[in-house]
């Protein structure tokens, strides 16, 4: 499975692969990321997310996020939603490719 390297599995309570999928399906499958400007995100989820890190792993504290939310809010985890948009600003523009010469 796809966190089964992670370093955080030692943490998750045995029945989190149950947990996980009934958090995906209680958000249907769609990344709950809501950007500062009051978008959600919405991408196919395929991760299961703590809204505050720690042991809490109670439904109100769980939330499906899509692979790149997920990576992005982990490697600034403890940051704010204003964090996760503010990498988001600094990716590059994608030019279209038609605007190449
Ligand atoms: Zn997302």
């Amino acid at each position: 499975m796809a966190w089964a390297g992670s370093t955080r599995r030692a943490r998750l309570p045995k029945d989190w692969a149950r947990t996980r999928r009934r958090i995906l399906r209680r958000d249907n499958h769609a990344c709950q990321t809501r950007f500062s400007d009051g978008r959600m995100c919405g991408a196919p989820a395929n991760q299961v997310d703590h809204v505050v890190p720690g042991d809490d792993h109670g439904d109100a504290n769980l939330q499906a996020l899509c692979q790149w939310c997920h990576t992005h809010k982990s490697s600034s985890e403890g940051g704010t939603a204003a964090a996760l948009t503010r990498v988001r600003t600094d990716r590059p523009k994608p030019t279209h490719p038609a605007l190449e010469d």
